[in-house]
């Protein structure tokens, strides 16, 4: 007599955090060669949702990622388990539930999720697969094992490293055609988890990219437009190679604002510098040339601020370099920073920027952080924490390192005594003003001239601009020139 023996299939968990897609997924890519069956699974923790670094706008980012992963998934048999709670218990009990024999995850470098992740690694047979950055933290090391400070020597050792050839060819997994994941596991939905994030969906279709303030979340839309900033269409050439033109105008859409898709990981690090390389393949010329490769680096400041944030995760709360500053913390100033009401075009447009649209520019961001711990002498934390709340790209890697570089407090920072001049910057990045019309709509009468330091038009003009200064727009919120003696003292400790 022959028994009839079933076997249960072999099944693990694709447990995604950052990483919200399904193509260049090396830990789901690991979890579908390791099971039969994989139970994709997104933990909301409550502790991010409290965090002071939290931001709406970004978790309704996720959310409608989380909606387009979901929707990508039932496409392949699957669909998305979303729970709620402190990761490893969660995933204890889903463990439990679903008989999985191993968890997949790509590993993160935040210090608090470091430490997590860490909990879990020692309650859970978890799996670390891949990296939010090409290079993961640790495998760029100067010859005595230490780790690099200075951008340059680091992006020299990246490059030097193996494994970039495969990537210009752009072979990494691709999206799996069917997903077969275990029956039966309950999952949070998409509304109830909106409800748990206090946020709704932004509605946002995912299909054309009609104003490049507007963000569409998922994997479709981060390809759509990396190939649109990277590949040459209709006979044009592509704006990666006008980059280095391009690229500090304020008043131009001049970058790939792929920033919030690299984030939650819509897009990976490797199709980005894949990208790149292949564009770099491509260029016409030296200028193009030099363009592309403008812009490969700066995908490696991403991970440069990667690796120092593994390195080094007291960056997190104290200056890396230099003793803190004597600063003047000053929260009504700090406000008026907040509001976009410092008296000052491009400062004020960069401000209302981020708050209107949960982006801003890269030159902006430098402008703004400048202008905060500079001119206003303002803790360089207070404005991180700010940008946190609002960026929809807001990374605790590159958020840091952007304003401890700003601030002349970081690894390779600008040195202290450079202050940015809000005048002069605004002249030169947004030279007819365009920039600050769009955002500051008080200033959208006064003259070219006056653009950027409109308390300088005379009276009779102000009232022709409609624009008096003190009432309709406001007066500097501190002199420039002052300010900056004031910073250099009390950087120098004075
Ligand atoms: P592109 O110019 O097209 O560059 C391509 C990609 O390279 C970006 O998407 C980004 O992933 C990376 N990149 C570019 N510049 C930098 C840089 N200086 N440091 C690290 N990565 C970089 N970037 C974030 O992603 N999240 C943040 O929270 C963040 N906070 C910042 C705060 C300050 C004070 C400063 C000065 C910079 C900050 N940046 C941050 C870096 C940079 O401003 C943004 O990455 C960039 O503006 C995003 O626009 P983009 O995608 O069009 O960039």
């Amino acid at each position: 007599m022959t028994t009839l023996r079933t076997q249960k299939p072999l099944t693990v968990i694709w447990w995604l955090r950052r990483d919200l897609r399904l193509e260049d997924n090396q830990a789901l890519h690991a979890a579908l060669q390791a099971g039969e069956q994989v139970a994709p699974v997104f933990v909301l923790d409550p502790a991010l949702v409290r965090s002071p670094y939290a931001s709406p706008r970004r978790a309704a980012f996720l959310l409608d990622g989380l909606q387009a992963l979901d929707a990508d998934l039932r496409r392949r048999g699957a669909s998305l388990i979303v729970r709620h709670g402190e990761p490893g218990p969660v995933l204890a009990a889903l463990i439990a539930e679903s008989g999985a024999q191993a968890v997949f995850a790509e590993p993160d470098v935040s210090p608090y999720a470091a430490r997590r992740d860490q909990r879990v690694a020692e309650m859970l047979p978890v799996q670390w697969v891949g990296s939010p950055a090409v290079r993961p933290p640790g495998t760029v090391l100067k010859s005595n094992g230490e780790p690099y400070t200075v951008f340059t020597p680091f992006s020299k050792a990246w490059k030097a490293l193996p494994g970039l050839d495969g990537l210009g060819q752009g072979s990494f997994p691709a999206a799996p055609l069917q997903i077969r994941m275990p029956a039966g596991l309950e999952s949070l939905s998409l509304s109830e988890l909106a409800d748990l994030l206090a946020v709704a969906p932004s509605g946002l279709p995912d299909t054309a990219v009609p104003d490049p303030e507007f963000f569409p979340a998922g994997e479709a839309a981060a390809r759509r437009r990396l190939a649109e900033f990277t590949r040459p269409a209709a006979g044009r050439r592509p704006p990666v190679e006008n980059y280095a033109a391009g690229r500090d105008r304020l008043d131009l859409d001049g970058t790939s604002r792929l920033s919030p898709y690299l984030r939650l990981g819509m897009l990976s690090a490797r199709q980005a510098v894949s990208a790149a390389l292949q564009a770099l393949g491509s260029a016409p010329d030296s200028a193009a040339r030099q363009s592309v490769e403008t812009w490969y680096n700066e995908l490696i400041w991403r991970e440069f601020f990667i690796h120092i944030l593994y390195h080094f995760p007291r960056v997190r709360r104290e200056n890396f370099r230099i003793p803190d500053v004597r600063w003047r913390n000053d929260s009504t100033q700090f406000d008026a920073w907040c509001a976009g009401l410092t008296g000052y075009p491009v400062v004020d447009a960069a401000m209302r920027q981020l708050t209107h649209t949960g982006w801003m520019h890269n030159r902006a961001r430098m402008i703004v952080a400048s202008f905060l711990t500079k001119d206003l002498l303002i803790d360089w934390r207070w404005g991180e924490r700010f940008f946190m709340q609002h960026l929809l790209d807001g990374d605790p890697a590159a958020n840091n390192g952007g304003w401890q570089w700003t601030a002349g407090t970081g690894t390779d920072a600008a040195p202290y005594f450079r202050i940015f001049n809000p005048v002069s910057q605004g002249q030169r990045h947004d030279p007819h003003g365009a920039y600050v019309r769009r955002w500051v709509p008080e200033l959208r009468r006064v003259p070219d001239e006056y653009i950027h330091q409109p308390w300088s038009m005379p009276l009779p003009l102000q009232r022709l601009a409609g624009c008096r200064i003190g009432a309709d727009y406001p007066a500097p919120l501190v002199d420039h020139s002052t300010a900056r003696g004031l910073a250099l003292a009390a950087y120098r400790g004075g």
